[in-house]
């Protein structure tokens, strides 16, 4: 038996590592318990319940793990927008920031773009517009929807990019890869590429638009999706990505490619889950272990079993750290008004 400590923010922890059959892996601890880490895709919404779980799933990261859950960005849920503003940013403890949300884009947005300096001065830090396949969201009888490209969405996407309001973990398209005919994502590959190309349309009219794709702007579960990613990326220097609910599909793509591009554009990639919210307190370790092995696939070189979700053995990515701080916070940092400033007075040192 053998003793390692760590010292992280002030604190020490020690955890005790067994050598044969053992209680605590020293492979369960991060390396880098210094970089701060924030979730930019969480649909904690204005539920105070769940939002004590997430302050307790960031407890066990640290004493379990040594990881420092520095914040969570929330997007509201499709069931239950943020309508208690005040009682989540106290609730929060400085760790929560919130955006508006629409998330049935297909029937007209939600909000008046007049009204949404309103909502930046409020202090909402994004809008969250959920505009995927709608086949899953259309009643019966209906037929054809509108894409993202409409022009009904023209006149919110022109205030947006104007007043620089966040795009924030914008929806525009379900996963489509090689996994069968799992009927819940979208098994049309035309019908995917239909749903991409009109994203494109609005990045090109709107050059200026701040945006964060979610879910890798569901092009990271092929290889060929990759590269039209990175072609993306380097046409639009406002684009970028979160990872939210990618994890179980990196398998699915070269690692060496997946990790070259993580390199790559580690300025424009943020890190993201979709946690949601849960009442069984049971469910709360397992939460924390769900963040642990995303941050176990980008650190180490080691197999995980599942990301965030579910159970694919997954061979990690081992990024630089350099690449891990952009990812963890800096680029969110970047992006999103008032991340810099709660940061510094949660007492992170950051540049
Ligand atoms: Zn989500």
């Amino acid at each position: 038996m053998s003793y390692l400590a760590n010292i992280a923010n002030g604190l020490l922890t020690i955890s005790i590592i067994f050598t044969g059959a053992s209680c605590l892996q020293a492979q369960d601890t991060t390396s880098f318990p210094e970089i701060p880490r924030i979730d930019v895709h969480t649909h904690v919404a204005d539920d105070l319940h769940a939002i004590s779980n997430y302050h307790k799933v960031r407890e066990i990261l640290k004493q379990n793990h040594g990881v420092e859950m520095a914040m969570w960005i929330n997007l509201g849920d499709r069931n239950k927008p943020i309508n208690s503003y005040n009682e989540v940013i106290k609730a929060g403890l400085g760790r929560i920031l919130c955006c508006i949300s629409d998330y049935s884009a297909h029937d007209g947005l939600k909000y008046a773009p007049n009204e949404l300096p309103t909502w930046l001065e409020r202090g909402y830090v994004g809008y969250k517009i959920w505009a995927g396949p709608p086949h899953r969201r259309l009643k019966p009888g209906q037929e054809g929807y509108p894409y993202i490209d409409d022009p009904a969405h023209e006149p919110t996407f022109a205030k947006m990019e104007k007043i620089g309001m966040v795009c924030a973990s914008i929806h525009i398209a379900d996963p489509h890869g090689p996994w069968g005919n799992r009927t819940e994502w979208l098994p049309d590959s035309v019908e995917y590429w239909k749903e991409i190309t009109a994203w494109r349309h609005v990045l090109e009219k709107h050059p200026d638009l701040v945006v964060v794709s979610a879910h890798g702007m569901w092009s990271l579960c092929q290889d060929g999706q990759i590269d039209y990613l990175r072609n993306m990326l380097a046409t639009f220097p406002r684009l970028n990505i979160d990872l939210a609910a990618t994890f179980q599909y990196f398998p699915f793509v070269t690692r060496e490619n997946l990790r070259s591009f993580m390199i790559e554009y580690a300025d424009r990639i943020l890190f993201g889950t979709d946690v949601g919210r849960w009442t069984d307190p049971t469910e709360t370790s397992q939460y924390a272990r769900r963040y642990f092995r995303c941050f176990q696939i980008l650190e180490t070189d080691r197999v995980t079993k599942g990301g965030f979700f579910g159970q694919n053995e997954i061979k990690g990515l081992a990024l630089p750290k350099d690449v891990l701080e952009k990812i963890y916070y800096k680029n969110a940092m970047r992006i999103y008004p008032g991340v810099r400033q709660s940061l510094q007075q949660l007492g992170y040192s950051i540049e």
